[in-house]
């Protein structure tokens, strides 16, 4: 009933686990301070996401941010126990280039400790909030080096106002850091389409085109022989969430197509394969 996958294939699924009022498009909006009065979504999506999972037998990273680890231990404990691997996606969700090295050293290590108390399992995986490593703030890769994890995340190879390195790779490669650390980096998908270098890795951009020019764009990459890495938010499923009012082009860019999202998401878990972040890069012998 689900399986119409043609592709061989296995390409990354991760989820960036932060509920709707933690995003970046509304951090004028909604100050930290705040989060804690916010009706809680978080559990329902990503639970709601785990089933769709279950349903189509793809294991996925989870990207977790350390806030909502805290708040939610008994939901970062059932995305281990089902057998998805358990990242890090820092613990306040503050862009990286706006962070001193020192604050970002102390929350991502501060997150990377408590997901593995919770869980019990070495965290391997970073994914900046808003892909914010940037050429502003590399010196990120050798705090993360440092802290022990195996590979990033956040490099997303295009142009646009928050975040992206245009031109930078686009497969899996490893980094030799300033400080001469090596991590692996695993950038955000892209398509060269029509002369433009065009963000293809899910989220708002899934959202944004019509699923038949997604599919289009994957069935492409594949047939080179490569995996994409495609990322979905737990609130990109839930229509139904409380509204923020915020400027016109981040209320866009956060409610854009809502309703539309799960429909078009399972339809790709049925036509894709997938796997974990950490299984791919092993695959391409980058990790053991
Ligand atoms: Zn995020």
């Amino acid at each position: 009933m689900y399986n119409n996958r043609q592709s061989i294939i296995q390409n990354t699924m991760t989820v960036d686990v932060e509920d709707y009022y933690q995003v970046s498009a509304f951090s004028k909006n909604i100050a930290i301070s705040d989060w804690g009065n916010m009706e809680s979504r978080v559990v329902r999506n990503t639970e709601r996401i785990l089933q769709i999972f279950d349903d189509y037998a793809i294991k996925a990273t989870f990207f977790v941010l350390g806030w909502v680890a805290r708040q939610e231990p008994g939901l970062v404990r059932n995305i281990a126990n089902e057998g998805h691997e358990v990242a890090s996606h820092g613990y306040s969700h503050q862009l990286i280039y706006t962070q001193t090295p020192e604050l970002f050293r102390e929350e991502t290590i501060r997150s990377k400790q408590l997901l593995e108390d919770i869980t019990g399992n070495v965290v391997n995986g970073y994914r900046a909030a808003s892909y914010s490593i940037t050429k502003k703030s590399l010196w990120a890769l050798d705090i993360l080096a440092e802290a022990g994890f195996k590979y990033d995340s956040s490099i997303f190879p295009v142009r646009h106002d928050n975040y992206g390195i245009p031109g930078s790779a686009t497969e899996a490669y490893v980094v030799e850091t300033k400080k001469g650390h090596k991590i692996i980096e695993y950038p955000l998908s892209t398509y060269k389409f029509l002369g433009q270098i065009l963000p293809v890795a899910g989220g708002g951009y899934f959202r944004l085109y019509p699923y038949w020019l997604s599919r289009y764009f994957y069935k492409n990459i594949n047939k080179t022989s490569k995996p994409f890495v495609f990322y979905i938010h737990p609130w990109e499923i839930d229509p139904a969430q409380p509204r923020i009012k915020a400027s016109w082009f981040s209320e866009f860019r956060h409610y854009n197509n809502l309703v539309k999202c799960e429909n078009r998401f399972t339809q790709l878990l049925g036509e894709f394969s997938f796997s974990t972040m950490e299984d791919i890069l092993k695959i391409q012998g980058l990790i053991s």
